[in-house]
């Protein structure tokens, strides 16, 4: 059920590493992205050039990683993964950079949380294929200028708003990947239900698919924890009522909002009067860091129209009342 990747176990990394889709073929919606995409990565063929280097933005779990491993396989390159905060020093980027083949994709997840020296030194990096190396310390420290094989830079990233202005400039292609429709996560419980060989209906798959906060990583979780239910508390297989039995026990609402987006609502409007409360203050109230809070449950949220951003802070609205059954003081109930 968590959104964030470092909190899965070993065997959870693994498994949804055997759901992860290699190519394009096999990724589901976001279908003007991949057709862009496609396109780029043609031309970039035909051309026998790297691909130049791409932006992919949105909420976790929306399948910016499995993207850049698709990107990766169908230009027919290899791939390595970093991470923002894992990258200390330039050094550590230099390291990553001069070991890249031609056409290699580097993947910085959380492109966002580079240090500022870190990221002032990809520039060149990305721009002109060169770096510079200091050499010895001290009195004798002089620069090198080295030349990298052509690479393309695929950086992910929750919060494109907190990307400095000179690095996102440095993307010439730049894609924001957006919340999947049940339709949608229900061709992708169904395509991972075949991978796993679970037996589940049409019906079932819809029924895990609609809670899934518009998240495949989360459609693909609670498809896992239901077939523990269906394993133990039934006879294996998953139809609507397994699902239905499993979700409640997973305390994944009828509209699929879990524990902590009830909580959020709960908070603003039992604590706040419903709003306008400020991030910060909600964070504390309710035990969640605020970045998770604003990168996590906020956006899909707003999307279901549960919950609005204004200039004083967030506010619950009538939407959010009705779905907690609660009444707005000073309204008249209807
Ligand atoms: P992000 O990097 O955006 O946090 P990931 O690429 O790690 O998300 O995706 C999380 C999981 O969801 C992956 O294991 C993958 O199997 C699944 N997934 C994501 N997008 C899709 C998709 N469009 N079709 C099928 N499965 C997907």
């Amino acid at each position: 059920l968590d959104p964030n990747q470092e909190r899965l176990t070993n065997t959870e990394r693994d498994i949804e590493k055997v759901l992860r889709p290699q190519v394009f073929e096999d990724f589901t919606g976001q279908h003007k992205i991949l057709a862009n995409l496609r396109v780029f990565v043609q031309a970039a063929r035909q051309r026998g050039e790297s691909l130049d280097h791409v932006l992919l933005h949105g909420p976790p779990g929306l399948g910016k990683t499995t993207l850049s491993h698709i990107i990766a396989n169908e230009m027919g390159v290899g791939i390595k993964i970093t991470s923002g905060p894992v990258l200390d020093k330039p050094g550590d980027l230099a390291g990553l950079l001069t070991n890249l083949e031609p056409g290699d994709i580097l993947f910085i997840d959380e492109i966002h949380r580079l240090s500022p020296l870190v990221e002032e030194y990809l520039y060149s990096a990305m721009e002109d294929f060169k770096i510079d190396i200091m050499l010895e310390s001290g009195p004798n420290a002089r620069s090198v200028q080295l030349s990298l094989n052509p690479f393309t830079l695929v950086g992910a990233t929750t919060r494109s708003g907190l990307l400095t202005a000179p690095l996102r400039a440095r993307f010439g292609i730049n894609l924001r990947l957006e919340y999947y429709d049940a339709k949608l996560l229900t061709t992708i419980v169904l395509r991972s239900s075949s991978i796993l060989k679970t037996n589940i209906t049409d019906e079932g798959a819809y029924e895990i698919a609609r809670r899934s906060r518009g998240t495949p990583r989360i459609a693909n979780a609670l498809l896992r924890r239901t077939r523990d239910f269906a394993q133990i508390k039934g006879d294996g297989n998953i139809d609507t009522a397994i699902a239905k039995y499993a979700l409640t026990m997973l305390n994944v609402d009828e509209h699929g909002l879990d524990e902590m987006d009830n909580k959020i609502l709960l908070t603003i409007i039992e604590k706040f009067k419903g709003g306008p409360v400020g991030l910060k203050t909600i964070a504390t109230a309710v035990g969640e860091e605020e970045g998770t809070i604003e990168e996590v449950y906020e956006p899909f949220l707003i999307q279901e129209g549960y919950l609005m951003r204004t200039s004083r802070g967030r506010e619950a609205t009538d939407n959010a009342y009705k779905h907690l059954g609660l009444i707005r003081t000073g309204q008249v109930p209807r």
